[in-house]
């Protein structure tokens, strides 16, 4: 797996080559993709780029997730109950441990391996285009509030 200044700097040039103009915000943008720290939501990486960039729209967050996903670039993982979520650290499918209380999201790293798809397309001939997993339950830090 990549470490997350890779995977902005591939991001980074995936979008210049685009012709994507890259400004401060939308750097801001890939740094926060590029860690998928808890597969954040849009408004999520709003509050963090507002932070820094006070006059970024919610706007520019959806244009610049959009873009890097047409682009394969960040996956986004789509929930009944609590829309979508973006991860760019792992743009590929992979399966997810989701927490039931507060939403957050991790991949089950080393349990099972990122080439699960790749295992499968060639245990069944089919060339796998998407896949979804995911496990859901209480994550370590809810389980103790309780
Ligand atoms: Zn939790
Ligand atoms: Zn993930």
């Amino acid at each position: 797996m990549k470490n997350p200044k890779e995977r902005m700097d591939v991001m980074l040039s995936r979008l210049r080559k685009q012709g994507f103009r890259v400004t401060p915000q939308r750097l801001a943008i890939l740094e926060i993709l590029s860690v998928s720290e808890g597969h954040p939501n849009a408004e999520q990486i709003y509050e963090q780029v507002i932070k820094d960039f006070p006059t970024t729209s919610l706007a520019t967050i959806y244009k610049t997730i959009n873009v890097l996903k047409s682009l394969g670039e960040v996956l986004e993982i789509g929930f009944a109950d609590m829309g979508a979520r973006y991860d760019g650290a792992k743009p590929y499918p992979h399966p997810h441990v989701i927490c039931t209380k507060c939403g957050r999201i991790v991949d089950p790293e080393h349990i099972i391996t990122d080439d699960l798809s790749l295992r499968i397309s060639e245990a069944t001939g089919y060339k796998i285009t998407r896949h979804q997993l995911d496990f859901y339950g209480i994550c370590p830090d809810c389980q103790n509030e309780e």
